[in-house]
């Protein structure tokens, strides 16, 4: 057994500082955890970097000497930095606690030939949803022209031997990212003329491919993060663990990746953690990390550790773990505890996301593959420019059982016949169970990708329904017949009306307003000034003709069931105005809505 170095020493009562990664695709957030992890690994001198399982641990003494030319030793006192190895939303979203994130500082990676982009806008959420506080590395800056490469510099230092030219496109391109966070609602400046750090966010300029800006975002991380939270880095003896991810491992079975973010875990210690069938029971049959003299990821090649201190990312192998949920706290069974109190508790990660979202009786139902990605998934759902309801939610693989539910909402609110499976498995069988019940399955891993094709669905089922509809919309309209333009009494009537309030369409059923309602027919063309055209409005003469609504019956005749004095009214119905509200509200003025209201009353219409 060999011991993990550095991480456990805790000597000073502090842990180490939990940090991800976050930002658009190709910002060069993988580049840039490569760039702090990899400092002469080639040459042997990893400098106490240790690999972990989905962490690496850079223990104080390599982030003292590497940001020495900043001078700020003395005041680092948190053992290291632990930080997450799978950047992006997935693991942030997963380091959660009933809501509230165990991340404790993250780095929000902007391009800055881009500047924001949809994810990080995304991330931005995210880190206000779980109140996290973040430092944004502004990256790529060796990509303005002419800068002049200065490795792994203090940026100021690098800055100092760019041109003036370099001097202003980097202004140019820093004040319009900070321009892009204040549309954002926060404020953001460069981290060293900072002067209000906590209400304003720091701006760190990197290159992860040259490394200039490196040694001031570890010492900003580390130094802000033992600066603002000693009370969250206060080791405690009290286990806390996060699930991050639950994988089989060829020789170990289903293991669950856990950050031990507090406490002291040991071989046979009882846990239990959240199922997709209720709390799991079980022993601890190892505790595993990664051989630190062999590279990353070698299948099978695991230390193995009788106890092992915070903080830390561990495998954990033990039975029974087939349906654990990622994004749930593992708890420790003391002696003392009671175990239905410590089931309920494991389970209470579920049922909070699930009060949280209330969820309505038609609505999408939403699949994620851990429980952090869904919290944050129906979290965006909720916000206000996207509002998509649900109706019920998932983590891991979408079921027949889950489609055939969802096949019922089809009689409901035919587009939330729909599954938005983030990041899931989705079997062809399963597929085909969809098609066959005229179920939708939107696939995706990223957010807002997801939302954006069940808006796109959604908008192309409304213009569908609008063209079915289009037939039932009843436009209002008062017309008032021109006794000297009658061209034809009966079948068809054909004659001049002025339009006097609203809309007449081709189409409209015509009722006479007179002594009684007498249904006439329908418009069959309207010309104005010898052309057809569609519609006329408020003020036009126009002539329009009318037919029997009803082939075969005979129609009504002008100058016998009606007079040339009477107004023409359109024929509105419950059914029209509730099409005009639902797919015409834009093209319809008050006052058209007034005159609804009054043939309303005429229509008897509640
Ligand atoms: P991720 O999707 O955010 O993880 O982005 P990657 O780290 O994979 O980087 C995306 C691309 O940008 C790759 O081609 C990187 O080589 C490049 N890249 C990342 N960081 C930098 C940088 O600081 N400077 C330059 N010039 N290229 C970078």
């Amino acid at each position: 057994l060999l011991p993990v170095p550095c991480s456990q020493d805790v000597s000073n009562g502090l842990r180490s500082p939990i940090c991800c990664i976050l930002g658009h695709v190709d910002s060069g957030k993988t580049k840039l955890l490569d760039c702090i992890r990899s400092t002469k690994v080639q040459e042997g001198e990893a400098g106490g970097i240790t690999q972990q399982i989905g962490a690496t641990f850079f223990p104080v003494q390599n982030i003292r000497k590497r940001t020495k030319e900043l001078k700020a030793d003395a005041k680092l006192n948190v053992p290291g930095l632990l930080v997450i190895d799978t950047p992006g939303h997935e693991s942030f979203a997963n380091l959660r606690s009933r809501g509230s994130g165990l991340c404790d500082i993250a780095i929000l990676v902007v391009d800055i030939m881009h500047g924001l982009e949809p994810l990080t806008i995304e991330s931005l959420s995210l880190l206000k949803m779980r109140g996290t506080e973040f430092i944004v590395a502004l990256n790529k800056v060796d990509r303005l022209y002419g800068w002049k490469i200065c490795p792994n510099a203090p940026i100021l230092k690098a800055m100092k031997q760019q041109s003036k030219d370099v001097h202003i496109e980097f202004g140019n391109r820093l004040n319009q990212v900070i321009a892009q966070f204040k549309e954002q609602g926060l404020n953001t400046e460069l981290y060293y003329k900072n002067k209000e750090m906590g209400e304003t966010f720091s701006i760190v300029p990197t290159s992860a491919i040259t490394g200039e800006g490196i040694p001031d975002l570890l010492l900003l991380l580390v130094q802000w993060a033992q600066k603002t939270m000693i009370e969250k880095l206060t080791y405690q003896n009290q286990v806390q663990g996060i699930i991050l991810e639950v994988k089989v491992v060829e020789g170990y079975g289903t293991t669950i990746d856990v950050v031990l973010v507090n406490g002291v875990l040991r071989e046979g210690d009882r846990i239990v953690v959240c199922g997709m069938k209720g709390p799991i029971l079980t022993n601890i049959r190892a505790i595993l990390t990664p051989h630190p003299m062999k590279e990353l990821r070698v299948k099978g090649v695991f230390v193995h550790h009788k106890e092992i201190k915070a903080a830390q990312g561990i495998k954990i192998a033990a039975q029974g773990l087939k349906h654990a949920i990622a994004g749930t706290e593992m708890h420790v069974l003391g002696p003392d505890d009671d175990l239905e109190y410590v089931k309920e508790a494991a389970m209470e990660d579920m049922r909070y996301v699930m009060n949280r979202i209330g969820t309505s009786s038609v609505g999408v139902h939403v699949q994620a593959s851990t429980l952090g990605s869904l919290e944050a998934l129906l979290e965006f759902l909720k916000t206000p420019g996207v509002n998509v309801p649900v109706s019920n939610i998932g983590v891991g693989p979408v079921h027949e059982r889950d489609v055939r539910k969802v096949s019922v909402m089809i009689e409901r609110k035919k587009e939330y016949a729909t599954v938005l499976a983030f990041d899931v498995v989705v079997k062809p069988k399963v597929q085909e169970l969809a098609q066959k019940l005229g179920v939708k399955i939107l696939r995706g891993d990223i957010i807002y990708h997801l939302v954006d094709q069940f808006k796109a669905i959604t908008g192309c089922l409304n213009e569908e329904k609008k063209k079915a509809d289009a037939d039932d919309a009843i436009f209002p309209c008062r017309l008032k017949p021109v006794p000297k333009y009658v061209f034809n009494k009966k079948d068809p009537i054909v004659l001049g009306v002025e339009v006097v309030e609203g809309t007449v369409k081709v189409g409209t059923p015509i009722c006479v307003a007179g002594k009684e309602l007498t249904d006439v027919g329908r418009i069959a063309s309207i010309e104005n000034n010898k052309k057809p055209v569609d519609y006329a409005k408020e003020g036009q003469m126009v002539a329009i003709k009318i037919v029997g609504s009803n082939p075969g019956e005979r129609q009504k005749m002008l100058g016998r069931h009606f007079e040339i004095e009477d107004e023409l009214v359109s024929h509105i119905s419950r059914r029209s105005i509730d099409i005009l509200k639902a797919n015409y509200r834009e093209s319809m003025s008050s006052k058209d809505w007034c005159l609804v209201k009054k043939l309303k009353i005429l229509f008897k219409i509640k």
